[in-house]
C-alpha cells in the first residue's frame, strides 16, 4: 500500500480481516495482525510506539494509516453497599456514556452501553426517559471494556460482559457484531458465549435475525410482564410476549441453550400470584432461565419496588414448574446503578 488515507482509520472499528488486508498489502506477514490485535486489546496500548514487537519503520507505516481512539472518564461513583462502581465515559463528539464494574466473589461484570441514550422509552428505564442521542461505534464499545480491564480488573482475572447498560444492542447490532467479532477473537479478549450476553428488549425479526449467527454470545430478553397489555404498557416499542417468547426459544434451540428472561418486579404492576402463575406456564418445559430483578428506584420515577414478601411469593408460586430462577438483587442501590442515571444527573447540572 503506497498511499496513505487522508484521514487516518479508526483501528478499533476495523475488523481483524480488515486490518489483515491492509498489513497484507504492506507486505506483512499473517503473524502481524495477531500482534497487532493482542497489542491493542490485550495490552491496551494507545500508542503505536508502544508496540515493541514491531519494528520502528512499521510502527510509524502504522501510526500514519490508523489512529487508536479511546474514552475519557468524566464522572464517577462507587457504591459503599458493594463492589459495583459505575462510570461516566465522554466520547470523542462529547457525548456522555454509563458504564459499570460490578464484582461479586470474585469473578468481575462489565456492563456496557451500546447506544447513547435509548430510543426505546420503556416506562421504568431512567436511560429510556431521557432520551436518544446516537448509536455506538464498536470501539467506543470495546473502550468500555478495555477501560474496565486496564483500570480496575486484577490481570488474569475471570470477567464477563452484559451488555445491558445504555440502549438496546439489537438495534445496533451493526456495531455489537463487530465488537462482538473482536471479543470472540483469540488474539484479543477471547471470551465465548458462556462470558457474554446480550441483551434486548426483545424485537422478534431481529432475535430470528441474529439466530444463525456465528458469532459467540448468549441472549437475554427483557419480558417484564405476563400479558401483551401490560408489555405494551411497559415497553411499547418492543414485541408481544407469544412471539417474543417463540423467537427466545427458537434461538435457544438453534444454538443448543437457554435464553435468559429477564423480569422487573414492579410493586402492583407485574407482581401479582396471578403473574407469577402465567410466568410459570408461559415458561414451563422451555428452554428458558428467568432472571427476577426487583425494581431499583430512582428520583422521579412512578414505579416501586415490591415488598420482600411479595418477590418471595412470587418467587414460591414459580419455582415449582418454571425453568430455572435466579433473583438478582440490583447491585449499587446506593449509587443509582440502573442504567442511566448518572448520565441524566449529568445532564440536570449541565
Ligand atoms: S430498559 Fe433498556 S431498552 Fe428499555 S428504555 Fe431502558 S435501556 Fe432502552
Amino acid at each position: 500500500m503506497n498511499e496513505y488515507p487522508t484521514e487516518k482509520l479508526n483501528i478499533k472499528n476495523l475488523s481483524p480481516a480488515e486490518i489483515s488486508r491492509i498489513l497484507a498489502d504492506l507486505g506483512e506477514k499473517r503473524h502481524r495482525t495477531t500482534q497487532v490485535l493482542q497489542w491493542l486489546f490485550q495490552k491496551g496500548v494507545t500508542d503505536f510506539s508502544e508496540m515493541t514487537n514491531l519494528s520502528v519503520t512499521l510502527r510509524n507505516r502504522l501510526d500514519r494509516i490508523f489512529r487508536i481512539s479511546s474514552l475519557k472518564v468524566s464522572g464517577s461513583v462507587a457504591s459503599k453497599e458493594d463492589k459495583s462502581q459505575k462510570f461516566l465515559l465522554s466520547t470523542e463528539d462529547g457525548h456522555h456514556i454509563e458504564s459499570v464494574l460490578m464484582e461479586a466473589r470474585g469473578v468481575y461484570t462489565v456492563c456496557v452501553s451500546s447506544q447513547i441514550g435509548c430510543p426505546l422509552g420503556c416506562a421504568f428505564c431512567s436511560t429510556g426517559s431521557g432520551g436518544f442521542e446516537r448509536s455506538l461505534r464498536a470501539d467506543e464499545i470495546l473502550n468500555q471494556i478495555l477501560f474496565h480491564k486496564k483500570t480496575l480488573i486484577p490481570p488474569r482475572r475471570r470477567y464477563n460482559i452484559v451488555f445491558m447498560g445504555m440502549g438496546d444492542p439489537l438495534l445496533n447490532f451493526e456495531n455489537t457484531g463487530k465488537a462482538l467479532e473482536i471479543i470472540n477473537n483469540i488474539d484479543a479478549f477471547a471470551l465465548g458465549e458462556k462470558r457474554i450476553t446480550v441483551s434486548t428488549a426483545g424485537f422478534p425479526d431481529k432475535i430470528r435475525s441474529i439466530t444463525g449467527s456465528p458469532l459467540k454470545f448468549s441472549l437475554a430478553v427483557s419480558l417484564n410482564s405476563t400479558t401483551s397489555e401490560i408489555r405494551k404498557k411497559l415497553m411499547p416499542a418492543a414485541g408481544g410476549i407469544d412471539e417474543v417468547l417463540d423467537a427466545a426459544e427458537r434461538f435457544a434451540v438453534k444454538r443448543k441453550t437457554r435464553t435468559t428472561l429477564e423480569y422487573v418486579l414492579l410493586s402492583g404492576i407485574n407482581d401479582s400470584p396471578e403473574d407469577a402463575r402465567r410466568l410459570s406456564s408461559l415458561t414451563a418445559g422451555r428452554p428458558f432461565k428467568i432472571n427476577l430483578i426487583p425494581f431499583n428506584e430512582w428520583d422521579g420515577c412512578e414505579f416501586r419496588r415490591p415488598s420482600e414478601r411479595s418477590i418471595e411469593r412470587f418467587i414460591k408460586i414459580l419455582l415449582p414448574k418454571a425453568p430455572a430462577v435466579t433473583v438478582r438483587r440490583s447491585q449499587g442501590n446506593d449509587i443509582n446503578a440502573a442504567c442511566g442515571q448518572l448520565r441524566m444527573s449529568r445532564k440536570r447540572k449541565a
